[in-house]
């Protein structure tokens, strides 16, 4: 049976960019050897590198001045990288979910954090509409898309200081004005590749302001320095981001992705809200295209389990609902074809029928 793949993270891809992969991994341009055992440094791999940064560039449109980089140690390991490199007096965040909580821990082991606004209210189901952003802080920090809570910021905020994203969920659904952000991040396992690398993109002028040492791993300019080799990097992560970007190119890049996911997104949103039995936790003005996050209304919560087993019967995979949120979750980042979202909801209205006679 056809599965369709709805997991949060890590998560579909396109099945050219895994195709290309496992040749890959079993001879790399014809090199007789596969990317997993070839030199870092050698010019099979730096051309893979090469290639994965330019079109980084290229299909987000990422203007002069900013550098893009390729890091171990996922997200969470910029939720410590920013303040490190960024915070002297004080940092400003915005609290929408889980991850901006996780990232505002860490920032406060480096100096005192200001949270500006905060969904903590209603359990991070709306992004917060209106607040200050205090000019005399480091940075703002914002995560543009809250995987957990199905939340999305969709505009590029204007900040008088500079704005720091975590992207990680919704990087490449839409287009980007790079310009507005001195530091756009993310683990590549929700819409780029496979675990195991993060990309970093970063105004190279933000850097050198703080006081402290910083250990060269965790040094941004370090990392500018050797072109994301201070180390070995993740080299086969790095060679399925580079295919994913190849894809995205030939699909029509960020302002395509951006019409069909909307398109994605408001089929299913459509039929949770024409439902009799779903219902959306997100408010409406604040949902993602990203992550769909809907429950069963309170009459019908009996039937939460029976339907994830329901719908994993006839192929869905990974719809179930984050801990903090409960029910459903379909994610339907750039990868998923538009054909799994409609078989999601004919299940979904297949099961409906049967429940309410
Ligand atoms: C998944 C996720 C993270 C964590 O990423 P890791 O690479 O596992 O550290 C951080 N932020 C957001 C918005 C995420 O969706």
């Amino acid at each position: 049976m056809k599965k369709h793949n709805f997991s949060a993270g890590p998560s579909i891809l396109a099945s050219e960019v895994i195709a290309n992969t496992a040749e890959a991994v079993l001879d790399l341009n014809g090199t007789g050897l596969s990317v997993m055992e070839v030199s870092h440094r050698g010019k099979d791999f730096q051309a893979v590198m090469d290639e994965a940064v330019a079109l980084f560039k290229e299909v987000l449109g990422v203007p002069d001045g900013y550098e893009v980089l390729f890091l171990g140690g996922g997200a969470s390991m910029q939720f410590c990288m920013v303040p490190y490199n960024l915070l002297q007096k004080k940092a400003a965040y915005l609290e929408t979910g889980s991850w901006a909580k996780k990232a505002i821990k860490e920032a406060k082991f480096f100096g005192p954090v200001d949270i500006v606004a905060s969904s903590a209210d209603k359990n991070f189901s709306y992004i917060p509409a209106s607040y200050d952003i205090p000019d005399d802080a480091d940075y703002f920090h914002i995560t543009t898309n809250n995987t957990i809570f199905g939340t999305e910021i969709m505009e590029d905020i204007d900040s008088p200081v500079p704005l720091i994203a975590d992207m990680s969920s919704d990087i490449f659904s839409r287009p980007v004005d790079v310009s507005k952000y001195g530091i756009i991040y993310g683990g590549a396992q929700k819409n780029l590749g496979p675990a195991g690398v993060a990309f970093v993109v970063i105004r190279k002028d933000i850097l050198g302001k703080v006081e402290r040492n910083i250990p060269s791993m965790l040094d941004y300019r370090v990392h500018i320095e050797n072109g994301s080799m201070f180390n070995t990097p993740p080299c086969l992560p790095v060679f399925t981001v580079r295919e994913t970007l190849r894809w995205l190119k030939k699909m029509g890049g960020v302002a395509r992705m951006q019409e069909i996911n909307t398109g994605k997104a408001g089929l299913l949103y459509d039929a949770i809200d024409n439902s009799r039995i779903f219902e959306g936790t997100a408010e409406k003005k604040s949902r993602s295209i990203m992550n769909v996050c809907f429950v069963m209304k309170d009459e019908y919560k009996e039937h939460e389990a029976d339907f994830l087993s329901f719908a994993q019967d006839r192929g869905m995979v990974g719809v179930k609902g984050h801990r903090s949120v409960g029910g459903f979750r379909a994610s339907i980042y750039n990868a998923m074809p538009v054909e799994s979202v409609q078989a999601l909801i004919d299940v979904m209205k297949e099961f409906e029928d049967i429940k309410v006679k």
